[in-house]
C-alpha cells in the first residue's frame, strides 16, 4: 500500500467511534482558546497537546511552509506537543527555517498533494520501498496523518501526527475531525496575522498622527477619524460630514486645485494620489495636510470611492519655507541673493521675448567702502551695508527686484520701463545715498554708490551680454570719479 491521500470532501460516512468522540472533545476543548484568547500559540499548543492525548501519538507537530519554489521547499518547525521527551523534535537545528530539496518523485508528489489540500495516512511498512519509507524509518515513525493547514486558498503548512508505538489507520471521521482541527489553527492564523496587520497600523499611526478617512462620492459623504483634526483628544473618533461641510474645510485657495487633481485622478489609471493642501481644523486653525489615497474605482466608474490617510505636515512645510528662504535670501540685509535674481533675470528674459516690454539691469557698488570697514571696524561696515540696503528698498520697490549679489555689490532690476525714467530713478537713488549718511555713535559717516545699467530691448541679448554691459558702464562710472550713474 502506498500513501493513502485523498479529498477530505469525499470521504464516506461512518459511525463515530469512541476514538472520534475524544477528538471533538480534544478539539472542542482547545477551539475557545484559539478563537477568544489572546495568544494564539499558547492555543495551538494547547489543541496539539489535546489531539495528542486524545488519539495517543507520540508526536504531534505543525510544520509551517515559507516559501515553495520549483525545486526546493523552505520550512519551519513551528508548533509540537510529545508524549514523552525522547518523541521531541522542535528546536533540532535541521527543523528549524530549513530546506529541502524537491528531487525525489515520492516527496514532490507529497508536497504537490499538500498544496491541493489533500490528507495524507501512512503505516511506514507498508509503504513502497523509496524514500517516504526510509526517512520515516530514520525517525522511527511508525504510522503518520499529515493534514494541510490552508489559509485564503494557500497552502500555510502542515499539521501532523507521528506514532512511533503503533501502526494505526486512521478512520474516515477521525481524518475529518483532524481537518476540523485543522480548521481551527486557520482562523487563529488569520485572527493572529489581522492583530499584528492592526498593530502595525497603530504603531504607524501613532508615529505620524495620521487620520485615515474615505469619500464616498456615490453618496455624497466624507469622514474621516480625528487625529488631525482634533489633535487634543484622547480618544479618537470618526467624524461624517456631508461632501459640502469637508469642503467648507479646505483652504479656499486649495478647493477647486484639490478637486480638480482628485476628478483628474478618478478618471486615470494612477493608482496612487498624493497632495498637500491646508485644512481648517475643529479649533479654527488651518494645517497643512498631506494626503494619500488610492481609489477603489468600479468599472462603472460611478460609484466610486477614494480612500486613504493624511497627516499634519504643518512644521515640515515651515521647515521648507524657512529652508528656501534661506536658501534665496542674504542673512545681513534680507534682500535676495545672487541665486534667486538670477532666476529673477531668466524668467524676466523669458516674459522679454513674450512682451518685448524693455527692462533694465542695474550694478551697484558701494564706493572707497574697504576705508569704512579699515575706519570703523567690519562691524560699522556691516551696519552700513543694512542701511543702505534700508535706503535703496525705499526707492526700488516691487515689482522691482533689489538684490544683494556681492560684499558691497548689489544689482537692480527694473521691468517694463524705458531708460530714461529708469536713469531718473537710478540717479535718485545715487542722489539719495550720497545725501543720507549712517550716523554712527551720533557721528555721520557719509558714503556713495556707482552705478552701471544697461537697457535690455533686444531680443538677441542674452543674459550675460546684459551684466556684461552694466559691469562695463559701472566700471566706468568707477573710472570717471564714482557717486554717479552710467548706461552701458
Ligand atoms: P571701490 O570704490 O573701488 O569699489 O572701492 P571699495 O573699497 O569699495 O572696493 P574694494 O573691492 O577694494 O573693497 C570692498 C570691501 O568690502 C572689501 C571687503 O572687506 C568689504 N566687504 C565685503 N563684504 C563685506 C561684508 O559683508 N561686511 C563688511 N563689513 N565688509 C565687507
Ligand atoms: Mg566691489
Ligand atoms: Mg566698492
Amino acid at each position: 500500500m502506498a500513501i493513502n491521500t485523498g479529498d477530505l470532501n469525499k470521504l464516506g460516512d461512518e459511525k463515530v467511534t469512541s476514538l472520534g468522540n475524544d477528538i471533538l472533545a480534544a478539539i472542542l476543548h482547545s477551539a475557545e482558546d484559539l478563537m477568544t484568547g489572546q495568544g494564539w500559540l499558547e492555543g495551538i499548543n494547547k489543541l496539539l497537546a489535546e489531539l495528542g492525548k486524545a488519539t495517543a501519538v507520540s508526536r504531534v507537530w505543525v510544520f509551517q511552509t515559507l516559501d515553495v519554489q520549483k525545486d526546493f521547499i523552505v520550512q519551519d518547525y513551528s508548533f509540537e506537543w510529545y508524549s514523552d521527551k525522547k518523541y521531541k523534535q522542535i528546536g533540532l537545528p535541521h527543523f528549524n527555517h530549513f530546506k529541502s530539496l524537491l528531487i525525489e518523485p515520492e516527496y514532490t508528489s507529497l508536497i504537490k498533494s499538500r498544496q491541493k489540500g489533500e490528507y495524507q495516512s501512512v503505516i511506514t511498512e507498508k509503504l513502497p520501498d523509496a524514500w517516504l519509507k526510509k526517512y520515516l524509518r530514520s525517525q522511527k515513525v511508525k504510522c503518520m496523518l499529515t493534514m494541510p493547514i490552508i489559509i485564503e486558498n494557500q497552502w500555510w503548512g502542515t499539521l501532523g501526527l507521528d506514532d512511533c508505538e503503533r501502526e494505526y489507520s486512521w478512520s474516515a471521521n477521525d481524518i475529518t475531525l483532524l481537518r476540523t482541527a485543522s480548521y481551527f489553527i486557520s482562523s487563529a492564523i488569520v485572527r493572529d496575522n489581522h492583530r499584528t496587520k492592526q498593530h502595525q497600523l497603530d504603531i504607524l499611526k501613532e508615529n505620524i498622527s495620521c487620520s485615515s478617512w474615505e469619500l464616498d462620492s456615490r453618496r455624497g459623504h466624507f469622514w474621516c477619524t480625528s487625529e488631525v483634526l482634533e489633535p487634543n483628544k484622547k480618544i479618537v473618533s470618526r467624524q461624517l460630514f456631508t461632501f459640502k461641510q469637508w469642503l467648507k474645510c479646505i483652504h479656499p485657495e486649495h478647493r477647486k486645485p484639490f478637486l480638480k487633481t482628485a476628478k483628474d485622478f478618478l478618471t486615470s489609471s494612477t493608482p496612487a494620489l498624493r497632495y498637500d493642501l491646508k485644512i481648517m481644523r475643529s479649533d479654527g486653525e488651518y494645517r497643512w495636510i498631506e494626503v494619500s489615497c488610492n481609489a477603489i474605482k468600479n468599472e462603472t466608474k460611478l460609484n466610486q470611492t477614494i480612500a486613504g490617510i493624511y497627516w499634519d505636515i504643518t512644521q515640515r512645510k515651515i521647515d521648507e519655507e524657512r529652508l528656501l528662504l534661506e536658501a534665496t535670501t542674504d542673512s545681513l540685509t534680507g534682500l535676495i541673493n545672487r541665486r534667486k535674481l538670477q532666476g529673477i533675470i531668466k524668467a524676466q528674459f523669458e516674459q522679454f521675448t513674450r512682451d518685448q516690454q524693455p527692462f533694465i539691469l542695474a550694478m551697484l557698488d558701494i564706493d572707497f567702502f574697504k576705508k569704512i570697514n579699515d575706519q570703523y571696524g567690519h562691524n560699522v561696515g556691516d551696519s552700513v551695508l543694512t542701511h543702505f540696503a534700508q535706503l535703496c528698498s525705499q526707492l526700488i520697490r516691487p515689482p522691482n527686484v533689489l538684490a544683494r549679489i556681492g560684499g558691497e555689490e548689489f544689482a537692480i532690476v527694473i521691468p517694463d520701463t524705458n531708460q530714461r525714467i529708469a536713469q531718473n530713478q537710478l540717479e535718485t537713488l545715487c542722489r539719495q545715498v550720497h545725501q543720507t549718511p549712517y550716523i554712527h555713535q551720533g557721528k555721520s559717516i557719509n558714503y556713495s554708490v556707482s552705478i552701471g545699467f544697461t537697457i535690455i530691448a533686444d531680443t538677441s541679448t542674452q543674459a550675460n551680454d546684459a551684466f556684461d554691459a552694466a559691469d562695463k558702464a559701472l566700471y566706468h562710472a568707477k573710472k570717471t570719479g564714482r557717486n554717479k550713474v552710467m548706461l552701458g
